[in-house]
C-alpha cells in the first residue's frame, strides 16, 4: 500500500463546525500531516489534546505525544510502526501535562532515542527533517499561555503548530504567572508576521485556524477589549473574584479556574502598564 494513495483519499480538515476526528482513528489532513486527538476531553482540553504526526519519505515526528494515555500512545505508534516510519523527533509544544504526559509511553513504544526538546531554541532555528534539504521545521519561541511555549513552521507545507499559542474558537487561557498577556500579544503579532491567510495554524486543541493572519489579529483586538473591560472594573474597585464573576458569570468550576488566571493575568497587565 503506497502511502500516497492511502493519505489523498482520506485527506480532510477538522474545520470549526465540523465533527472532531474519533480518538484512535486517524485523519490525515494532507499528505504528511497526521491528527490523533487524545481522549481526554475536559473543559480545560475541550474535545481532547491534538498529537500531531509529520511524515515525509519514511521519515516521521510526533508534535506532543499527548497526556499518559496507554491506548492513545499505541494508536500513535502502531500507526508509525505499520508505515515502517523512522520516528526522529519526539516535540513538545510546551511542558503542560496533557501534551507532554505521554513522552515516556510513546518513546517505550516507539524506541526514539528521546525527547528533542526545542523550547530554548533561538527564534528560526531549523529542526533538519525528512529525505531532502529542503525540508526542514523551523522553530519560534512563542511564551505567553506558558513561558515555555514554540511555534514549529513547516514552510513546505505552510502550517505552524502552534500549541495553544492560538486556538480556532477561544483565546487561549494564560496561566498565569507562568503566562503573560504582555508576552502572548508579543507572541501572536511575531505568529501573524510570521504567516500568511494562505497558511494553516495547527493549535494543540480544537479545530484547524483558516486564515491565520486574520485570525491572529481578530484575537489581539479581542485580547485588547479584554485589557479594557478588566481596567473598567479595576478603575471601578472590584477585586479579581469580582471581575472573575462579572466577565465570566457561573461557567462551572473549571472554566471559573481557567478564567480566574487569565484575569490574574489581565490585572498584572494592566497594573504593571499604570
Ligand atoms: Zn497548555
Amino acid at each position: 500500500m503506497s502511502d500516497t494513495q492511502e493519505e489523498v483519499a482520506t485527506s480532510q480538515l477538522w474545520l470549526e463546525g465540523s465533527p472532531p476526528p474519533r480518538p484512535g482513528i486517524p485523519l490525515t489532513l494532507r499528505n504528511g500531516i497526521q491528527l490523533f486527538l487524545a481522549n481526554n476531553p475536559s473543559s480545560w482540553t475541550f474535545e481532547g489534546t491534538n498529537t500531531w504526526v509529520l511524515t515525509d519519505a519514511g521519515h516521521a515526528i510526533v508534535i506532543d505525544p499527548g497526556p499518559e494515555d496507554e491506548p492513545h500512545q499505541r494508536a500513535v505508534a502502531d500507526w508509525i510502526r505499520a508505515r515502517e516510519l523512522r520516528l526522529e523527533h519526539l516535540v513538545i509544544s510546551h511542558g503542560h501535562w496533557d501534551h507532554s504526559g505521554g513522552l515516556k509511553a510513546l518513546a517505550a513504544l516507539t524506541g526514539v532515542a528521546g525527547v528533542t526538546d526545542l523550547r530554548g531554541s533561538a527564534d528560526g532555528a531549523s529542526l533538519p527533517f525528512g529525505a531532502n534539504s529542503d525540508q526542514e521545521l523551523l522553530v519560534y519561541r512563542t511564551p505567553g499561555h506558558t513561558s515555555d511555549g514554540i511555534t514549529l513552521l513547516w514552510p513546505r507545507h505552510k502550517v505552524a503548530f502552534v500549541g495553544d499559542s492560538a486556538m480556532a474558537r477561544v483565546n487561549p487561557y494564560i496561566h498565569h504567572p507562568d503566562g503573560t498577556i504582555t508576552d502572548i500579544l508579543e507572541s501572536m503579532d511575531k505568529m501573524a508576521g510570521l504567516v500568511d491567510d494562505s497558511w494553516l495554524l495547527l493549535s494543540g486543541h480544537g479545530p484547524v485556524i483558516t486564515s491565520p493572519r486574520t485570525h491572529l489579529v481578530r484575537r489581539m483586538e479581542s485580547r485588547q477589549r479584554r485589557i479594557a473591560e478588566v481596567r473598567g472594573h479595576h478603575e471601578n474597585g472590584l477585586d479579581e473574584a469580582q471581575i472573575v464573576a462579572a466577565m465570566y458569570g457561573d461557567r462551572g468550576e473549571q472554566t471559573q479556574r481557567a478564567a480566574a488566571a487569565t484575569v490574574s493575568a489581565l490585572l498584572a497587565h494592566i497594573t504593571e502598564r499604570n
